[in-house]
């Protein structure tokens, strides 16, 4: 008797491979495609996706407004006249229709027929989004992130912690599937800090061998610490080769500590791994062309931006069957390489590293300020450390950032750090803030060191 459920394993596991090939195959072939045929892909994938969005009312309430129909889409030129939508239009869309929003496109009633799984953004800005992911979603949102993880060194066998939180957020659930089910690697679930002890996390990367540690660069300085506490040395006795996500924090420390060079890539919540790091050029990043298209708008207009020009990203994902996401301004903040055969051989875009967040951004006296410009900055300047919190606030008539900074000096010399960091800020952005230095770990319960999984860096107090 039939169920009228479809398990699992249903899935048409093959004809998957095949257009989204995972690693190590995709490395063989997909990655060195030439442009015609990424091209010619995506124009099929994105007129697929854009019927589909079309029958899904917030997409088709936004383009019926702007006189977009699905049917207008011949080539990928095309896809610029797609409104875009942000993540305010994603909240009034929940305001609208709790818990879900009218974005989602799939209902959890249809969990009857595929296996489906809900997360829920970090709420690092107080907003969360919901995410509906059907079977074939989190899968090949899993084989995108197992290429992402090969591409930075990790191979099947390999016992991997997984330091990143396991909760309502996608982040440590994508690692994790990607490496169980992809990868052939072996997870140790820790969780974070305060889930798993640091000493405990450092007793099983040391007792087991792990090849990788899944968490920001950050919490890897901790865990070194630690293990120097419990007599280990992180690079000799550890076979750490692999640290994706590292570069979340200071990376020069994590290399000189721990030996290896912390790998970088780029993703998001609603459609997971997007870019990898070139093998070749570091810091530039090739998007995985046959799952997306990737675009850069100014922040501000929302209009295309030049090639090499630092804008607003606009994602559209080409490879889901449920909850769709086209055109989705992320407001994360990169830019793209111009089109060209990369020194790696690889045709696919290159896309800058993420260089933070868009809405985090504050007019100052009509300069543009963004807290992780800040942030590098302040490694700049003696005494300085790059643990850093920024906070908007409203001064009168005006908008004002008070830039909180660690330093190791002796507190009688803060004010003499404060002044210096005051004036290397002025010469770089060309505006004043206000700073206040604080001694250093003093930052770690509003930047949530050793704790969250994705550090904070700035808070918005004006009303
Ligand atoms: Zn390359």
């Amino acid at each position: 008797m039939s169920t009228g459920m479809r398990r699992p394993h249903e899935l048409d596991y093959a004809a998957m491979a095949r257009l989204y090939p995972p690693p190590p195959e995709y490395f063989e072939t997909t990655f060195w495609e030439d442009p015609d045929t990424i091209a010619r892909k995506q124009l099929v994938r994105l007129q697929d996706r854009a019927q589909r969005a079309w029958r899904v009312p917030f997409f088709r309430r936004r383009w019926e407004a702007a006189g977009f129909h699905p049917d207008d889409l011949r080539t990928l030129h095309d896809l610029g006249r797609v409104p875009a939508y942000t993540v305010d239009d994603i909240r009034a869309s929940i305001a609208e229709h709790p818990p879900l929003g009218d974005y989602q496109g799939v209902h959890p009633d249809d969990a009857r027929n595929e296996p489906m799984r809900l997360y829920v953004s970090g709420g690092t800005t107080g907003r969360s989004r919901p995410t509906l992911y059907t079977a074939w979603d989190r899968e090949v949102g899993a084989i995108t992130m197992a290429r992402a993880l090969y591409a930075e060194g990790v191979r099947p066998g390999d016992v991997v912690i997984n330091a990143w939180a396991y909760s309502t957020h996608n982040g440590a659930h994508a690692f994790d599937e990607a490496l169980y089910r992809w990868l052939n690697c072996v997870v140790i679930t820790t969780g974070t800090g305060n889930v798993t002890s640091t000493r405990k996390q450092v007793e099983l990367a040391h007792e087991y061998q792990a090849a990788a540690i899944l968490t920001t660069g950050d919490y890897m300085l901790k865990m070194a610490e630690t293990a120097v506490e419990m007599g280990l040395d992180p690079k000799a006795d550890f076979n750490i080769r692999a640290l994706p996500g590292g570069h979340i924090g200071d990376s020069e420390r994590v290399e000189e500590v721990w030996g290896v060079t912390p790998a970088n890539h780029y993703g998001f919540h609603e459609v997971q791994n997007v870019a990898i790091e070139c093998p070749r050029r570091p810091g530039e990043l090739h998007i995985f062309e046959d799952c997306f298209v990737v675009q850069v708008v100014d922040v501000e207009t929302g209009e295309p931006v030049p090639d090499g020009t630092q804008g607003a990203l606009v994602i559209t994902e080409i490879y889901k069957t449920g909850s769709p996401q086209f055109r989705y301004n992320i407001m994360d903040l990169s830019f793209l390489h111009p089109p060209g055969q990369c020194e790696c051989g690889s045709w696919l875009r290159r896309m800058g590293p993420f260089a933070g967040r868009g809405d985090n951004m504050v007019k100052l006296r009509g300069v543009n300020i963004w807290p992780e410009a800040v942030g590098e900055v302040l490694g700049q300047v003696p005494g300085a450390t790059e643990d850093y919190f920024c906070r908007a606030v409203r001064n009168g008539e005006r908008d004002e950032m008070v830039v909180m900074v660690a330093s190791g000096a002796p507190p009688e010399q803060f004010g003499e750090v404060a002044r210096r960091v005051e004036g290397h800020l002025k010469e770089t952005m060309g505006v004043r803030m206000t700073v206040e230095v604080v001694r250093p770990g003093a930052l770690d319960e509003l930047t949530g060191m050793g704790t969250a999984a994705k550090l904070v860096r700035f808070k918005d107090e004006r009303p």
